[in-house]
């Protein structure tokens, strides 16, 4: 990185980009703990996005990008580089049959917007913190449905080849909770998804119906939703209590009482005491079953 702060600062100025220096992690992860990230900035639309992408390649400034934090945690230090945070960049285009949403779009909220219009799309997952970005490149899924099942295309911008590209079902590589856009070096700009029409109080309903159920099932307090993947014919959660380990903690963090598979923050948790629960419990999970958990939550240490 060859520019100095001041430098980098009067770019984003100069593209009337939001930018904030030395951002506390803990604000952009719904665990609600982490270090310190060097350039937080908010791009409001796709062309910004692309200027922010374009500038850091040309610098060589390493970029992350963030959605809503909601499957992601960033370890107790200083992480140099640009965090690319999608939240600002909104927006539901709807045309024949689909609705294109902007990378930052919330997913509950364009599901819901979606059903008021007489448009029905994975109800099942409306209840799911994600943006359409991070929805996209998790392969989010509940209740039987992935989002994967209803895409159609999605806009990407390539910073190595500087161009803007279409990705296809094919192109997204989707697998349980796993997309070709995990491995970096890709952002996504907008998803467009199939919707079907359909009575708004029947879709209604159905939004009702799957967040009851998510209400009844999870805990309130901070996490990052089931933090380990499913083992092939068993669930985590299922494991973890065998294990008696509901209620296990370190620090602030712990294994909820209610449902086994969220690992929560309490009150004050660090970004370690996270990382040495989980670690405590795919130990303990492994020594009595046998069976090794693989987080589904991103750490970045
Ligand atoms: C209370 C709670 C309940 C949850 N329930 C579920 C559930 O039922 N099912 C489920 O699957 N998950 C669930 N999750 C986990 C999480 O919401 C999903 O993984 C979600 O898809 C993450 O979206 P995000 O926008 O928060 O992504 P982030 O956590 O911000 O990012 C996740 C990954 O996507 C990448 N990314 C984000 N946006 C882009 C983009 N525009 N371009 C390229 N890469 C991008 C990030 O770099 C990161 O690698 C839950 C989480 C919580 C806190």
């Amino acid at each position: 990185m060859n520019r100095s702060h001041e430098e980098i600062g009067n770019f984003f100025y100069r593209g009337r980009i939001r930018a904030e220096e030395y951002a506390d992690a803990a604000r952009y992860s719904t665990f609600r703990a982490g270090g310190v990230l060097e350039w937080a900035v908010f791009p409001q639309n796709a062309g910004q996005a692309i200027e922010i992408l374009k500038f850091a390649e040309e610098e060589g400034i390493p970029v992350r990008i963030i959605g809503r934090g909601s499957n992601l945690l960033f370890s107790d230090r200083l992480h140099p580089g640009i965090f690319l945070i999608t939240r600002l960049m909104r927006g539901i285009l709807i045309r024949d049959g689909q609705a294109e949403l902007s990378a930052g779009e919330s997913l509950p909220h364009a599901i819901a917007s979606l059903a008021a219009k007489g448009l029905s799309v994975a109800e099942e997952l409306s209840g799911i913190p994600a943006s359409a970005g991070g929805a996209a490149a998790m392969n989010c899924g509940a209740y039987g449905k992935e989002i994967s099942d209803v895409f159609c295309s999605a806009s990407v911008y390539l910073p190595k080849n500087k161009n803007i590209s279409t990705y296809t079902y094919e192109d997204m590589k989707f697998g349980y909770r796993q997309s070709v856009l995990q491995s970096g070096g890709v952002c996504l700009l907008s998803v467009t998804l199939l919707t079907k029409a359909s009575d708004p109080e029947k879709i209604r309903r159905r939004i009702l119906e799957f967040s009851e159920k998510r209400r009844a099932a999870q805990p309130q307090a901070p996490s990052l939703g089931s933090f380990f993947k499913r083992p092939p014919g068993d669930y985590a959660a299922r494991l973890i209590d065998e294990c008696g380990l509901k209620g296990c903690s370190v620090g602030g963090a712990a294994v909820s009482e209610k449902h086994a598979g969220f690992l929560i923050n309490r009150g004050g948790a660090s970004a370690q005491d996270l990382i040495s629960l989980a670690e405590t419990v795919r130990e303990r999970v492994y020594r009595s079953t046998g069976v090794l958990l693989e987080p589904e939550a991103e750490i970045v240490l």
